[in-house]
């Protein structure tokens, strides 16, 4: 019994890596096996077959990086935040431990980075978005040293809270660039548990706070700006709007900012010290999708925004962070998609005349402001109104919502998400919010 379920591990084990081996046409490519490509391959390649389905995925680790906020904060373990890629690939896929080089539309074709071709009959691309640090002079050379520190990366994430942790007095500084990004509550989210923690320490009275964001709101949703405006205030953090970081002096421990907006100082540079700096880089779309006639001009893959079918490729999809879907980046916008690409997609493919599902742009960001606090904004990219599943306000500041993000999503996250049976909130909120008019 022993020796056969070995075997079968190792066959298991073998279909994931060889790679060079498997068949070279498929029934559908994922390129991503992340977030979104998980909970989209997972259903597919269960509906559709073994084997059918591949996921094209160049890293072995898969990353829950909602969590990188709680790690920075010290909140959790880096260990909780991620799981080798073999043990969350549907076992239905087939793997291929590469990445998309380009992406050919017309062909039905990918080329990998080894220079080997794929060919599909239906492509989703879900492929993330590139965190950009070479986009600000400087930041390269100066990041995990001398206290410069981003939770976008999990390469960093654990400078964040060493850093932190060392700071006796002086400035720090929390940035969020002018470019499209994931969650983009989290740039600020980590300045709401440095305060804390500089509280905690006692030390508060002797570091000032700095927020710095490129955008003229702290949040894009008013209900939730304000929310956030009050936080930032009661908690003496200082909120400089249309500040773009430009520059990182890591041996002079400077930061360079361009003033953006049409105020006075617009065009102007400022430059401040600091003890610590939490870095948001830049992010971008991939090449391989910038350089492909499925990306629209500003790089992202062109999607109907209801639909999620390409706008000119009907047998490609995109889904998540790498879309044109014009609302805000967040796994949990990319989980109330799943639901709506692999509806249509697979009316699609058995030729069913069900009509399409249409995606509302919901999307959600938890903003951690304490231990056992946090605003749980949640709203449509596409109204810009809240779209809340509690019946109490979700702009105040909840132990309940602490907790849901904190101890229950995670396993969400591992359990259902990426086995494509969670695709958002809506089934709770019909009797969690049921005189909820949005
Ligand atoms: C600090 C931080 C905090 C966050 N907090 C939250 C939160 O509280 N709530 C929330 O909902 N979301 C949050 N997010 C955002 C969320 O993690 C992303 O929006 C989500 O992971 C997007 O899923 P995705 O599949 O589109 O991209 P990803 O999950 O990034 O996956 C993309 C995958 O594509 C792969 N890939 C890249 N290039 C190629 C290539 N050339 N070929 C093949 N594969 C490729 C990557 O290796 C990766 O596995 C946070 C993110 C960060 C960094």
């Amino acid at each position: 019994m022993l020796a056969l379920g070995t075997r079968s591990v190792l066959r298991h084990r073998w279909t994931r890596f060889a790679s060079t081996a498997a068949p070279s046409s498929y029934k559908l490519v994922v390129i991503g096996g992340g977030a979104s490509g998980l909970a989209v391959s997972s259903t597919l390649s269960e509906k559709l077959g073994k084997n059918e389905v591949a996921v094209v995925e160049p890293a072995t680790r898969h990353y829950q990086q909602p969590l990188f906020t709680f790690v920075g904060g010290g909140l959790k373990s880096f260990g909780d935040t991620y799981r080798p890629m073999a043990d969350v690939m549907p076992p239905n896929a087939q793997w291929i431990n590469q990445a998309a080089a380009t992406v050919d539309p017309e062909a039905n074709t990918i080329t990998l980075a080894d220079g080997s071709t794929v060919s599909y009959e239906y492509l989703v691309v879900a492929a993330g978005i590139e965190l950009n640090f070479a986009g600000v002079k400087g930041l390269e050379s100066a990041i995990g040293k001398n206290g410069v520190a981003s939770n976008y990366s999990p390469k960093y994430v654990e400078k964040t809270f060493e850093f932190l942790q060392n700071v006796r007095q002086g400035n720090a500084l929390f940035t969020m660039p002018a470019t499209p990004i994931k969650c983009a509550g989290a740039p600020q989210k980590i300045a709401y548990l440095a305060d804390e923690l500089f509280r905690e320490k006692g030390i508060r009275d002797n570091v000032a706070i700095n927020y710095y964001t490129a955008l003229g709101k702290i949040f894009a949703v008013d209900k939730y700006a304000d929310a956030m405006n009050a936080v930032a205030k009661s908690r003496n953090i200082n909120v400089n709007l249309f500040h773009d970081l430009v520059e990182v002096d890591g041996s002079a421990k400077k930061a360079t900012f361009k003033v953006l907006g049409s105020g006075p100082a617009a065009g102007e540079s400022v430059t401040v010290p600091y003890e610590f700096l939490h870095v948001t880089p830049p992010m971008k779309p991939f090449d391989f999708i910038k350089n492909s006639a499925l990306a629209n001009t500003a790089g992202f893959v062109d999607v109907n925004q209801y639909t999620l079918q390409h706008n000119r490729f009907a047998n490609v999809y995109a889904i998540g962070d790498c879309s044109s879907l014009p609302t805000s980046k967040t796994a949990a916008a990319a989980a109330a998609q799943s639901h709506i690409l692999k509806h249509n997609l697979l009316a699609q493919i058995q030729g069913s005349d069900k009509p399409a599902l249409e995606y509302t742009g919901y999307t959600s960001c938890p903003l951690v402001t304490g231990k056992h606090k946090l605003v749980l904004a949640e709203f449509s990219g596409y109204s810009g109104q809240p779209h809340e599943t509690f019946f109490f306000n979700q702009a105040n500041e909840h132990a309940f919502s602490y907790w849901l993000t904190a101890d229950v999503l995670p396993s969400i996250y591992w359990n259902s998400m990426l086995k494509g049976t969670w695709t958002g909130p809506s089934a709770i909120r019909k009797f969690a919010n049921p005189t909820s008019s949005n």
